[in-house]
């Protein structure tokens, strides 16, 4: 009988330890230099650990500020009842900037097209609405290009002057804040304090400026400025191998990805496992069946590589990922039907981590958590 099983039967369940998350926010909090504050990121349902639990453990740990990716997530914290700081930066043509502005949300824009939008909706609801600029320093994704940076600022600054809108922060995202002394770091510095430069002599003053994500929250403190900007270091992950683990920086991951096995048998030599036959057993053996597939988001390419702790020793997915199950090969060990299998966790019991079913699957963390399936429970600690 494992530890872990409950009174009713699961088939799979993601287990979010709060406190973890909550340690881990103060432990960023601790690691941003000076005054700067936290803003934890909590886009894509929380990084997959469920948003709105997650962003009330943050809260509760000092994060001043919460970080969404599209409007509809930062409406849901306000109609959860969340009334703190929230910053939205994803937004596209027609967006619901008036609803944002009336929810009192911090909303991001990149160019002109945006702050127009903008404008237009704060005139229509009478109220001040609060902007953070964004700069591309380099990463070539979202962000006002330089040439384009002071036509944005004299026009806020406009804006700010007939009561439209105010500038509450100027802001700029890494590129390759996740390979430390990548050349590029420092180039976007450089031009983030350009940014700011130009901004100040146009007379901004924002609340607050900020650029460091996760990577950068936890080793480059001169991009800290006055709030921090970490998501997947919230839920005690390590942005790369590079960086380091999370317990390097004393965090805590807050996820543990459980199954209990739907069968187990015995099965002779030659027998093919899963859909195409990749993989056929070398002997007579017993399979253990996983049930967590790739509608639950195990990689389907973690056929032959994902690790998977059953019956005290890691195991790899044998043949094929389907859509919700997936065998185990146990050769002379033995495990009973309902027995536990982790799929991922702290590690501290022997299980594999987020970090190792990245590297078995050849992708980042930041996809193993985010893609776990809506039909899996959440169970929160
Ligand atoms: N800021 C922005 C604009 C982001 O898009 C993200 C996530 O991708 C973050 C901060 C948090 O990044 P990380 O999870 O690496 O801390």
């Amino acid at each position: 009988m494992n530890d872990h099983r409950p009174a009713e039967s699961w088939r799979l369940r993601a287990d979010i330890d709060l406190d973890a998350l909550r340690s881990n926010v103060r432990a960023l909090r601790e690691r941003a230099s000076g005054h700067a504050q936290l803003m934890a990121v909590v886009k894509a349902d929380g990084y997959g650990h469920g948003m709105l639990a997650a962003a009330r453990a943050a809260r509760e740990a000092g994060a001043a500020w919460l970080g969404t990716a599209t409007p509809d997530e930062a409406l849901a914290l306000r109609a959860a009842g969340d009334t703190g700081r929230v910053l939205c930066w994803l937004w596209t043509p027609g967006g619901p900037w008036r609803r944002a502005i009336e929810a009192d949300v911090d909303v991001s824009v990149s160019g002109r097209w945006a702050l127009d939008e903008l404008v237009a909706a704060a005139r229509a609801t009478g109220r001040t609405a609060r902007v953070h600029l964004k700069a591309d320093t380099g990463l070539g994704r979202n962000g006002c290009q330089p040439a384009d940076w002071q036509d944005l600022v004299s026009a806020a600054r406009a804006a700010e002057a007939d009561g439209a809108v105010r500038v509450t922060g100027l802001w700029s995202h890494f590129a390759c804040a996740d390979e430390p002394g990548h050349p590029s770091i420092a180039r976007q510095q450089a031009a983030f304090a350009e940014a700011l430069a130009t901004a100040a002599r146009a007379g901004l003053d924002p609340e607050v400026r900020h650029f460091a994500n996760s990577p950068a929250t936890l080793t480059l403190p001169a991009s800290h400025y006055d709030l921090v900007r970490p998501g997947l270091a919230v839920y005690g992950l390590s942005p790369s191998p590079e960086i380091g683990a999370p317990a390097d920086f004393g965090l805590r991951p807050v996820m543990t990805l459980r199954a209990w096995l739907a069968s187990v048998k015995r099965v002779p030599g030659g027998h093919g496992v899963s859909y195409g036959h990749r993989y056929a057993t070398p002997g007579e053996t017993t399979l253990a069946l996983v049930p967590a597939g790739y509608a639950d988001g195990v990689p389907r390419h973690a056929s032959g590589s994902g690790p998977v702790l059953v019956a005290g020793k890691w195991r790899t997915v044998a043949g094929r990922v389907a859509m919700d199950q997936f065998v185990v090969d146990l050769g002379g060990d033995s495990a009973a039907v309902g027995d536990e299998a982790v799929l991922f966790g702290p590690g501290d019991d022997g299980e594999p981590t987020v970090e190792d079913w990245a590297r078995a699957t050849g992708t980042i963390g930041y996809e193993i958590v985010t893609r776990i399936g809506p039909r899996v429970p959440r169970v929160l600690l």
